[in-house]
C-alpha cells in the first residue's frame, strides 16, 4: 500500500482551489488519498468540506478516498448523516478517529473513544464500509504507557478495523519495536507506517509539539543545519524521508502513508522513487 494524506482548503476558500493538487496527485496513482476533517478540532462543518474534498478524489479524480471522522465532537444523529452521505457519494472508506480535544468545546458523549465510533458503524451498516484506525508507535500522548495504549488498540482492531494508519514517526526502530509487540497481541491486519517529509522548521516544530515524536539526533542535526533555508531542507527532508521508506521495505513493511501536506512536488519526487522499489 502507498497512500496519501491532504487536507481541505481553509473554510473561506472555494473547495475547487484543491482540485489542482488532487489531478496531480491522483497521477501518481495511490492505492489511496485520505482526507483529514478538521485536524486540531472537528464539527459537521468540517465534516461536509471534508466530504467535498473525498468526493472529488472519488468521482472527479477516480482514486480511492478515503474520510476521516474524529467522532469527539458529533453526536450518533451526525454520524449517520455522514455515513449516508458518503455512502450516496459511493465512499465506503473511513479512518475512524476520536479527535483532539478542542479548548472551550465542551464534547459530545456519545463517542468518548475512536472503539466507540468504529462499533457504531459496525452496528449500523455491518461490512458496508472499510475502516481504518490510527496507532502510534511511540505511544499517544495521553495514554500513561505503552501496554495499556496497546491494549486500547487492541480493542480497536477487535471491534472491527481493517487496516492501521501510524502517527508520523521519524525513527523506524520505533515502529518496528510496536509492530512487533502489536503482532504479538495478536493484531494482524495490516499497518502503514506514516511518514511526513519535512520541509519547513516549524511545520516539523508544531507537529513534534502536537504528536510528541521522537526527534533521532542526526534529524536534529538537519534541522539546525538546514532549517533556515527552505529550499535545502525540503531537499534534506526528501531524502530523510526516502532513507526512512527504503528501509521500512526493506523490512517488510505493510504500506507506506505519506502525510504530503497538499505538496505535490514532495509527493512526485517520494513516489517516483517508491515506485521503482515496490
Ligand atoms: P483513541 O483510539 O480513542 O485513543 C485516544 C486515547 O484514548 C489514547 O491515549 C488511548 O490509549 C485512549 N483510549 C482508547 N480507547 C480507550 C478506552 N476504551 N478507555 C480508555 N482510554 C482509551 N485528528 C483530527 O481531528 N482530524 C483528522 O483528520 C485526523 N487525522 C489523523 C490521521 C492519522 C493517521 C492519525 C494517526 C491521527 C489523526 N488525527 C486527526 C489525530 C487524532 O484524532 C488524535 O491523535 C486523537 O488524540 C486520538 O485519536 P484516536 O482515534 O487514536 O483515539
Amino acid at each position: 500500500m502507498f497512500s496519501f494524506e491532504v487536507f481541505p482548503p481553509r473554510k473561506d476558500m472555494p473547495v475547487d482551489v484543491i482540485y489542482d493538487t488532487l489531478d496531480q496527485l491522483s497521477d501518481l496513482k495511490p492505492d489511496f488519498i485520505s482526507v483529514t476533517c478538521g485536524a486540531g478540532g472537528s464539527s459537521a462543518n468540517a465534516g461536509a468540506r471534508m466530504i467535498e474534498v473525498a468526493d472529488a478524489i472519488k468521482n472527479k479524480y477516480n482514486r480511492q478516498a478515503v474520510a476521516h471522522i474524529p467522532c469527539i465532537n458529533l453526536t450518533h444523529a451526525d454520524v449517520d448523516e455522514m455515513l449516508s452521505e458518503l455512502d450516496r457519494r459511493d465512499i465506503h472508506d473511513i479512518l475512524a478517529l476520536r479527535g483532539d480535544r478542542v479548548p472551550g468545546v465542551e464534547p459530545k458523549n456519545d463517542f468518548p473513544h475512536a472503539v466507540d465510533l468504529i462499533n457504531h458503524i459496525r452496528q449500523k451498516s455491518a461490512r458496508k464500509f472499510k475502516i481504518y484506525a490510527a496507532c502510534y508507535p511511540e505511544v499517544h500522548t495521553e495514554a500513561p504507557d505503552f501496554d495499556t495504549d496497546l491494549n486500547h488498540l487492541k480493542q480497536k482492531v477487535d471491534a472491527g478495523v481493517d487496516g492501521l494508519i501510524s502517527q508520523l514517526f521519524f525513527d523506524n526502530n520505533a515502529f518496528y519495536y510496536f509492530r512487533d509487540r502489536a503482532q504479538r497481541i495478536g493484531i494482524k491486519i495490516p499497518i502503514e507506517a506514516g511518514i511526513m517529509p519535512v520541509t519547513k522548521k516549524r511545520q516539523i516544530e508544531r507537529m513534534v509539539n502536537i504528536c510528541g515524536a521522537c526527534l533521532p539526533i542526526k534529524f536534529r542535526r538537519i534541522l539546525d543545519k538546514y532549517g533556515d533555508n527552505d529550499d535545502a531542507l525540503m531537499e534534506a527532508g526528501i531524502v530523510y524521508a526516502l532513507n526512512q521508506i527504503v528501509d521500512l521495505l526493506a523490512n517488510g513493511v505493510d504500506g507506506v502513508h505519506l502525510y504530503v501536506m497538499n505538496n505535490v512536488r514532495v509527493a512526485r519526487r517520494i513516489s517516483e522513487t517508491v515506485q521503482k522499489l515496490i
